[in-house]
C-alpha cells in the first residue's frame, strides 16, 4: 500500500513497528525521543516465553498492598502517584476494579499468543537485519532460595505451561549449579525456560536504530512537542513545524498518556519504574541470565562481561528522581544466590518506565473519532518481548487488516 508514517517513540515497539511498515512499502519516520531514557534501553532483556499472566493477577490488591507496605518490598507507590491515581477515573481505581474482573485466562491466552510469535520475529530482524543484539540463545534460569517459594511456582509454572504451551523445566539445587556453576548453595531448585532468548537491550536499541536507517527510515533522536486533532486528523507539532503524516502512531512507552493528553485524549498509562545497575566487568561468567525468584532480580551478562542487576516496581511518574539506595539493595538481594557480584563497582546505575495500563494488556489500536491517529503501548514487564508481535499487528492494522487479537487490545476499552 504504502503512505507516509509518522512514529512518536523509538523504543523497541516503535523500532518494530517501523520495521514492518517500512517492508509493507511506507515511508516511515521515527522521533525516538531520548533512546537512553527508554525502558528499552535499560531493560532486563529476556524475551521471555512465560509470565503469561497480566500484572493485576500476579499481584492481586491484597498482594499490591502488601508488598507495598512491607519495608525492603520491590514494589513500591509514591504518595503522589497514590493520590492522583485514586479518584473516580484514576488508574489505581481501575486498576482494582480489573482484579476483581476475573479475566486471567482471556488475558493470558492474548499474551501467550503475541509472546509465541514474538521469538521468531526478534530473531528474524536481528538476523536479517544484522543487528548487534549480543544474542544469547541458552535460556533463562529462574532460581528460589526459600523452599516455599520454589514449591508455589513450580506447581504454578508446571500447570499454566501445559495449559499454554510453553516450555519450562523443573530444576533441583543441584541441577540448578550444574548449570549454572555461579550459583551458590542456596540455591534449593529453580525453573528453566529453554526457549528464552536474551539481548543486552541497551546495544539492541542503537543496533536497531541505525539497522533502520540503512534501510532509509529517518529515525531522528528528539521529541514531538504535542500532537492535536483537527477535522478529524491527527497532526504532530516538531521541529519541523506542523506535519501532517498520512498516518501517526504513538509508541511513546510511559509518555503515551501525556502525549495523547495535547490531543485531549486519556489513555490509562502509567509508569511502573524498574531500576538497574551495570557492574564493572568480571571474567567469570553466566551461560544464560539468571532470575533470583524470591526478590525478584534479574541478572544477565553483557559480551564484555557486566553484570546487569534489575529489580523494583515502582509506580511514580516517570521524571521522579530515583530512590538512590535501592541499586545496592538489588546487589544485597542477588548475592546470596550470585555470590560472584560481592566488590564489583557500579559503572551504570539507571531507572526506567515500564508503560502500564490498569489492566495489564498491551494498548494497541486506532483513536476512535480520527482517521489516521493510532496508539501502540503498554507492554508493562513484556514489552521488550512484545514489541516484536506488536510490530506486526501495528502494520497489518494500518495496511486495513484487522488482526483479531487486536479486539483484547483496543483505546476503546478504556473510553
Ligand atoms: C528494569 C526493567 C526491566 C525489564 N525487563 C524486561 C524483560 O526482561 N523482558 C521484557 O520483555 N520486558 C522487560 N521490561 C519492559 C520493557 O522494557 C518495556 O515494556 C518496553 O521497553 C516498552 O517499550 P516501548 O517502546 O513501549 O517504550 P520505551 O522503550 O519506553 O520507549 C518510549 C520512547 O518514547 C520516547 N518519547 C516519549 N515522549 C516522546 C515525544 N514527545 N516525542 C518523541 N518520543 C517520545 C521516549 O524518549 C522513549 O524513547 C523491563 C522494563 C524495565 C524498566
Amino acid at each position: 500500500m504504502g503512505g507516509e508514517v509518522l512514529i512518536v517513540g523509538g523504543g523497541f515497539v516503535g523500532l518494530h513497528s517501523a520495521y514492518r511498515l517500512h517492508e509493507l512499502g511506507y515511508r516511515v519516520r521515527v522521533y525516538a525521543g531520548d533512546l537512553s531514557r527508554a525502558a528499552s534501553w535499560g531493560n532486563a532483556g529476556i524475551i521471555h516465553q512465560g509470565s503469561i499472566t497480566a500484572v493485576p493477577e500476579v499481584m492481586g490488591l491484597l498482594k499490591l498492598i502488601r508488598l507495598t507496605l512491607r519495608r525492603d518490598s520491590y514494589v513500591s507507590i509514591r504518595p503522589s502517584f497514590a493520590l492522583r491515581e485514586i479518584g473516580p477515573k484514576g488508574w489505581l481505581t481501575r486498576y482494582v476494579s480489573e482484579v476483581r474482573s476475573g479475566r486471567i485466562a482471556v488475558k493470558a491466552r492474548v499474551l501467550q499468543r503475541l509472546l509465541l510469535e514474538s521469538r521468531s520475529l526478534w530473531l528474524d530482524v536481528i538476523r536479517r537485519e544484522g543487528i548487534d543484539a549480543e544474542l544469547n540463545e541458552s535460556g533463562s534460569i529462574e532460581v528460589f532460595a526459600s523452599r516455599e517459594n520454589f514449591e508455589h511456582e513450580s506447581e504454578f509454572r508446571s500447570r499454566e505451561s501445559r495449559e499454554l504451551g510453553y516450555r519450562v523445566r523443573v530444576l533441583d539445587g543441584d541441577e540448578c549449579r550444574e548449570m549454572e556453576p555461579l550459583l551458590s548453595e542456596h540455591v534449593v531448585g529453580g525453573l528453566y525456560y529453554p526457549d528464552d532468548l536474551w539481548i543486552n537491550p541497551q546495544r539492541t536499541v542503537y543496533s536497531f536504530a541505525d539497522a533502520l536507517r540503512r534501510r532509509g527510515v529517518e529515525v531522528i533522536e528528539g521529541f514531538v512537542d504535542s500532537v492535536g486533532i483537527e477535522d478529524g486528523r491527527a497532526y504532530a507539532l516538531t521541529r519541523n513545524g506542523r506535519e501532517r503524516p498520512e498516518v501517526l502512531l504513538v509508541c511513546a512507552g510511559a509518555w503515551t498518556r501525556k502525549v495523547l493528553r495535547s490531543a485531549g485524549l486519556d489513555v490509562p498509562v502509567v509508569a511502573g519504574r524498574g531500576y538497574l545497575a551495570v557492574t564493572e566487568p568480571s571474567e567469570r561468567r553466566l551461560a544464560r541470565p539468571v532470575i533470583c525468584a524470591d526478590q525478584r532480580v534479574i541478572v544477565g551478562q553483557t559480551r564484555a562481561g557486566e553484570f546487569r542487576l534489575s529489580s523494583y516496581f515502582e509506580l511514580a511518574s516517570p521524571e521522579a528522581p530515583p530512590d538512590n539506595a535501592k541499586f545496592e539493595r538489588m546487589r544485597r538481594w542477588a548475592l546470596p544466590v550470585l555470590p560472584v557480584l560481592k566488590g564489583l563497582g557500579f559503572r551504570i546505575t539507571w531507572v526506567g518506565s515500564r508503560p502500564c495500563t490498569p489492566d495489564g494488556l498491551p494498548v494497541v489500536g486506532k483513536i476512535r473519532g480520527t482517521e489516521n491517529l493510532y496508539v501502540a503501548a503498554g507492554h508493562c514487564r513484556l514489552g521488550a518481548t512484545l514489541s516484536a508481535a506488536t510490530g506486526k499487528i501495528v502494520a497489518e492494522m494500518i495496511e486495513g487488516k484487522e488482526p483479531e487479537v487486536l479486539r483484547d487490545l483496543s483505546p476503546e476499552r478504556f473510553a
